[in-house]
């Protein structure tokens, strides 16, 4: 174990510098906190040593706790987690205290953290308990505290320590929202002490060791007479943060991450007692929060699986296929996207459209994006004119010699693309990927019109591509193993989430979101009031309500998909009464959020103000209402099934890509780690007993999937299930 290193120079100062062998970022283990705390002892017990610098061996300092240590902890218990984390609060309280007479509070030994990089989470808590924090200037660094992003919460000392330093309205960004600031920014809110040119930061660690006093080793907290910033709980102003705070977490949260309230409730309650008892109330509600099947469902889906995924958990194995130079067919909103993603990548892209002038509209975009990413101080001017460098905007297919992948993003028309395909075909060499980015026409039926089958793939992005992170890779009959490993390379080197499914009818996401549209649409057919369905939906952590999300999506769109997905499924088309209020929307015009009417009103600005008056007459809402959970069940299943039924068809093949497909793809409440996981923190036996109950009130689309049903005679979830075949 040499996580940590330990020297000491003649000035009697002692460097610890933390450097994991195997990894490129440090992270926390057991052990490693373990070594650390026994050099901590050697260098407090030797008379020799001034002070100690806590410093890094790599160009950051650390990127927090390894999460895998952290879902592993879950598996002995509460008690084993709580006592762990005490431990943890006992290391760093020695730091803090640094051999000092708690009585006198002198005799200390100065123990600094020199951060040359990045410092996340325990990577930041550790400096948090040091006596001073001196940062490299360097302006990639990111600094602070995402535990919340992954459904936890700063729990060793982060969130106790923070509170007390900066108040609890100033912390609030950092804590509740993951905030992460460069190193002269973190120096302006007050997270580091100093910020210092990187290659004199370890002299000025020195520096301030040999000249630190004894009264700059005494934390505000353990000081006499401490006043907490803004105040406590109960000084007027302290009063009106914790009251807002709360109502704010409620807001936004709809109480169903149990972190931000834990985190919240460690805040609140440790400011009312000493900092000691408020580390242990911390080391409560961390355990809580570990304990609760929620947190643990979305570190695996949104950190560890998708960095899976994202590294290439389901690549074939065959050589790299970085792209060099990408074609990209059709400049419109989303052909313009993918071209921004790609330049700003470092990919040479040759964009055509069918004319000069869209394609120049095409590449206009990312002139806009790096405009809006240039006001915000995020893009140089060297920046912006490199990105467009890259991009050649152009009619003639002859530019496209050389390129070694091709993405089409033409009309949505079968005949288009066929032509388009047969065009580009001519253009490349034959080694040359062709990819559509079709949302709703099967890959094996366009690929008819390739001479090389097995080099076309569906590279599907969402819209706006700058911000949507998935990618869904579709597979069609005869894709062959080098196509999926170039889309997979490519959407690597663009920095998203690639899953990979085979080819059906809307692939995957598409595929589950459109029924959770369409049970929203038929509830307000059956007179459930719309404020209903809406509020249910958020209120289960779905981020739009299915009203909502068509009027963004464009209701002239649904009609589009359903008239196209009655005529491909004949008399076995199940949404008749769906379409009865589509179409009849679309007649009055009410095309959504782009015709400023849809199932809400708008101002002239174009503001969403509520739901459409003129839907209670159409609609009318009747007497006696479904409760909460059954338009919550109705919601939630009607897009689960569909996951279901896709693992069992075989357009998925790993439940990680259904869970981290969902959650980046359409935001499937993100609490639950998605549908997979949903479904395995209810059981497969309530599931079926839902399913069992629906079927019987509202139809057979809630039949429970014989995989279903075959799980819960046997006790199993799906992640134990898979994990005999794939590691998940
Ligand atoms: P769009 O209408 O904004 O853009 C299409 C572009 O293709 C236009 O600029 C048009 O001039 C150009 N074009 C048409 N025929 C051409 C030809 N023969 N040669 C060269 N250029 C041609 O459409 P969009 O929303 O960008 O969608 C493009 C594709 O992406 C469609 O297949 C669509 O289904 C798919 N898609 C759309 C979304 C979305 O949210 N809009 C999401 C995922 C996938």
């Amino acid at each position: 174990m040499t996580d940590f290193t330990y020297a000491v120079d003649a000035d009697g100062v002692a460097t610890i510098t933390w450097d994991v062998k195997a990894k490129s970022m440090n992270v926390m283990s057991t052990e490693g906190f373990a070594l650390l705390d026994s050099l901590i002892d050697t260098a407090l017990a030797d008379a020799a040593v001034k002070g100690v610098i806590l410093t890094s061996g790599k160009k950051d300092f650390a990127g927090g706790m390894d999460l895998n240590v952290i879902a592993q902890m879950r598996a002995g218990g509460a008690q084993a987690i709580f006592d762990g984390v005490m431990q943890m609060h006992g290391v760093l309280r020695k730091i803090e205290r640094a051999g000092m007479d708690p009585k006198t509070k002198k005799g200390g030994k100065p123990i600094v953290a020199a951060l040359p990089g990045t410092a996340l989470g325990i990577g930041y808590e550790l400096p948090l308990a040091c006596h001073r924090i001196i940062a490299a200037d360097n302006p990639k660094a990111k600094i602070g505290l995402p535990e919340i992003m992954v459904g936890i919460f700063p729990g060793a000392g982060g969130t106790t320590r923070l509170v007390r330093k900066m108040g609890a309205m100033m912390a609030a960004p950092f804590l509740l929202e993951g905030k992460l600031s460069d190193p002269k920014s973190a120096k302006a809110a007050g997270l580091v002490d100093e910020v210092v040119a990187p290659d004199a930061l370890l002299t000025r660690a020195k520096e301030w060791v040999l000249s630190a006093k004894d009264a700059d080793l005494v934390k505000p907290w353990d000081d006499k007479g401490y006043k907490m910033p803004g105040g406590a709980p109960y000084h007027p102003a302290g009063f009106m943060t914790y009251v807002g705070a709360s109502a704010m977490i409620l807001g936004k949260t709809m109480g169903v991450y149990p972190a931000a309230k834990a985190l919240l409730s460690a805040a609140y309650e440790g400011a009312l007692v000493p900092f000691d008892t408020a580390l242990k109330i911390e080391a409560r509600w961390f355990t809580s929060v570990l304990m609760n099947p929620s947190s643990s469902a979305m570190i695996r889906s949104l950190f560890i699986n998708k960095e899976a995924l994202e590294k290439g958990a389901n690549r074939p194995k065959v050589d790299d296929q970085t792209v060099k130079r990408l074609g990209v067919i059709g400049a419109g909103m989303m052909g313009a996207g993918i071209a921004y993603v790609s330049a700003n990548a470092g990919i040479e892209v040759v964009l055509i459209d069918a004319s000069q002038e869209a394609a120049e509209r095409g590449k206009a975009h990312s002139a806009d994006l790096l405009d809006k990413g240039m006001k915000r101080g995020k893009v140089t001017a060297e920046k912006k004119a490199e990105v467009l460098g890259r991009i050649h905007a152009t009619t003639d297919y002859a530019a496209l010699a050389g390129c070694d992948l091709i993405v089409e993003a033409v009309f949505e028309d079968p005949k288009i693309k066929a032509e388009v395909t047969a065009k580009v075909e001519a253009a490349v060499g034959a080694d040359c990927i062709f990819a559509t980015n079709t949302s709703t026409l099967p890959i094996s039926g366009l690929a008819k019109a390739s001479a090389r089958p097995a080099n076309f793939i569906g590279i599907h992005f969402f819209s706006p591509v700058d911000k949507m992170n998935l990618v869904e890779i579709i597979r069609g009959k005869e894709t062959g193993d080098v196509a999926v490993a170039k889309a997979l390379d490519y959407v690597r080197q663009i920095r998203k989430t690639p899953i990979v499914v085979n080819d059906a009818r809307f692939f995957y996401a598409n595929r589950c979101i459109i029924p959770y549209i369409n049970e929203g649409i038929r509830m307000v057919a059956e007179g459930v009031e719309p404020a209903l369905v809406e509020n249910a939906a958020k209120l289960v952590g779905m981020p739009l309500g299915p009203l909502q999300l068509v009027d963004e999506t464009s209701i002239d769109l649904g009609v589009k998909i359903a008239k196209a997905t009655r005529a491909a499924m004949g008399d076995a088309y199940p949404d008749g009464a769906v379409d009865a209020v589509l179409f009849a929307m679309a007649d009055q015009g009410r095309l959504g959020k782009k015709a400023n009417a849809g199932f809400y009103a708008y101002d002239a600005g174009g503001k969403r103000e509520g739901l459409w008056e003129g839907l209670a007459t159409q609609y009318p809402v009747a007497e006696v209402q479904p409760d909460l959970t059954t338009v919550q069940h109705r919601l939630l299943m009607a897009q689960v099934l569909e996951a279901v039924r896709a693992l069992d068809e075989g357009v998925l093949t790993d439940i990680r890509e259904g869970d981290v497909g969902a959650i980046l793809g359409w935001g499937f409440a993100p609490w639950s780690g998605g549908p997979f996981s949903w479904l395995d923190i209810i059981g497969a036996a309530r599931a079926v007993e839902i399913c069992d109950h629906l079927t019987t009130t509202q139809g057979t689309r809630f039949t429970a999937p014989a995989l279903l049903r075959a799980m819960a005679d046997k006790g199993e979830t799906f992640y134990a299930r898979a994990s005999g075949a794939k590691a998940a």
